[in-house]
């Protein structure tokens, strides 16, 4: 089965691909992470993306839907879980194309809708495991005391990323409503579309996710 998880920065896409990684076996591509690699490998095309990723602008179309055309041409798995990928409607058609070209099926697109108010909340508190990716949040779930990662057990660094702050998370945010909301409208006329509500505990969300993927592989 293969997904989109569609939904503003701070949505919470990450938290809950990872997840179904774990419970189901499906592959997370997630374009954020790849140009982040890209830009700590300090390849030509990692230093043209961070200045981009660093304004919070979005990188062109080009270069993302370059990364998903190799990794769709990888190894088969339970399912992609595209998760910040298409975040434009060019890289929508440029997704629709290189599924038929697979021979795969889009099998349904989940819109998480969270308030704008939490998601600024939630991006300026947030920080990840150095070793294993783990979210953690200021307020809900902070960073151990002894500095041990609750999830891979290992004596981690945890990072704040570079746009994680109030001045780039402005421009993510519009950057959303300008140029990735009207997926919600293309993917709704498409009937591919299921919102469910993003906020509450991640267990809570995780919950609405598996009744969407039941349904939908039933
Ligand atoms: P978030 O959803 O929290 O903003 P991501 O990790 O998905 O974070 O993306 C971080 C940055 O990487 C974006 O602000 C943008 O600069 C770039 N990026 C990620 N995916 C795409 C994409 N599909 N198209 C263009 N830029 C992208």
């Amino acid at each position: 089965m293969n997904i989109i998880l569609l939904g503003p920065p701070g949505a919470g896409k990450g938290t809950q691909a990872r997840h179904l990684v774990e419970t189901r076996g499906m592959t997370q591509l997630s374009t954020g992470d790849m140009l982040r690699e890209a830009k700590d490998s300090g390849t030509e095309m990692g230093k043209i993306v961070a200045d981009v990723m660093a304004k919070g602008e979005l990188v062109t179309d080009e270069i993302v839907i370059g990364l998903i055309r190799e990794k769709l041409q990888g190894e088969k798995t339970e399912g992609f879980i595209f998760d910040g990928f298409p975040r434009t409607l060019a890289q929508a058609d440029a997704l629709a194309e290189l599924m038929a070209e697979q021979g795969e099926t889009l099998n349904a697109v989940i819109e998480m809708r969270v308030d704008d108010d939490a998601l600024v909340d939630r991006i300026t508190a947030r920080s990840t495991c150095g070793n294993c990716g783990e979210v953690y949040n200021d307020h809900t779930k902070p960073i151990p005391a002894d500095g041990v990662c609750t999830n891979c057990g290992e004596k981690a660094e945890f990072k704040r990323r570079a746009d994680d702050n109030a001045e780039s998370l402005k421009q993510r945010l519009l950057e959303y409503y300008k140029k990735t909301s009207p997926l919600i409208g293309y993917y709704y006329a498409k009937g591919q579309l299921t919102a469910i509500d993003g906020l509450g505990e991640i267990d809570e969300v995780r919950a609405r996710i598996a009744e969407v993927l039941d349904a939908t592989a039933s």
